[in-house]
């Protein structure tokens, strides 16, 4: 197979397993966004991707997808979703560019982001990020914080805020990953009662390569899916997780 019918390959068969996934929970497959996450894949592949249809890219950092965007600059249809924890410094680099920002975890971050966003003109949609898994490696809110963070947020006029977005515990025993999906809908469930005006709380961004299908059967609306679409990665994932130790793809 060639690249081109490799990626397709690969993404027809994570389709199949959404689409698995969500009759098996009971769910239309419509509700479930596929984010392929293309962080450290290059500029050729990312095109061959935007060849067979997929025109939004998940980066983790902002510098890199900064390059991206401004080397793919020819393909104005792409949107380009940042899912990393991001500096209040680098905040104008993604107010150039970015079309959604998954990883919001302060208020420093959304005022940074705000005045940004004000000064060219454009707006952002927001995930919230919290910490599911009490990682304290882990970036994110802690859910007993979320309530009284979100209910700051209408002051930051540029940020739609839209829901919530959280990274599982990395294991393979399914009775350690699930109840961190879990907490992430209870707390939407909670935030949806209480949500002060012009903030949504719909999205529920969790589950990647290794544990979407148990992330969809918790109620995932959009799954963040990187090495089962592009291969593994040559750098390692404590590049973009700190602390990080697990046993997944892309580690050394
Ligand atoms: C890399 C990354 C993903 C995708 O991980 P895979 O295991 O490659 O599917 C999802 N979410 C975040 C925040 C990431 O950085």
């Amino acid at each position: 197979m060639d690249e081109l019918a490799a990626l397709r390959h690969n993404l027809d068969a994570i389709r199949a397993r959404i689409d698995a996934a969500c009759r098996a929970a009971g769910r239309d497959p419509g509700e479930v966004r596929l984010l392929p996450v293309s962080k450290t894949v290059d500029e050729a592949r990312l095109r061959q991707a935007h060849a067979i249809g997929i025109r939004e890219f998940g980066e983790n950092k902002v510098q890199e997808a900064m390059g991206k965007w401004e080397a793919m600059a020819d393909l104005p249809d792409l949107r380009w979703v940042l899912i990393g924890h991001l500096q209040t410094n680098k905040a104008k680099y993604a107010a150039r560019f970015a079309s959604e920002f998954q990883a919001l975890d302060s208020l420093r971050v959304a005022e940074a982001l705000d005045a940004q966003l004000q000064k060219q003109g454009r707006a952002l949609d927001v995930l919230v990020q919290v910490n599911t898994s009490g990682e304290a490696t882990k970036f994110g809110l802690v859910p007993e914080e979320v309530s009284g963070f979100v209910r700051q947020l209408p002051a930051f006029a540029s940020l739609r805020v839209r829901g919530l977005m959280t990274l599982a515990l990395f294991s393979d025993d399914e009775a350690r990953v699930r109840p961190c999906f879990v907490r992430l809908r209870e707390l939407r469930e909670r935030l949806r009662q209480e949500a002060p005006e012009g903030i949504a709380m719909d999205e529920l961004s969790m589950g990647m390569s290794g544990d979407f299908e148990l992330a969809i059967a918790e109620g995932a609306t959009t799954v963040r899916v990187g090495t089962a679409i592009f291969g593994s990665r040559a750098t390692p994932d404590s590049a973009y997780w700190p602390g990080f130790a697990g046993s997944g793809a892309g580690t050394p």
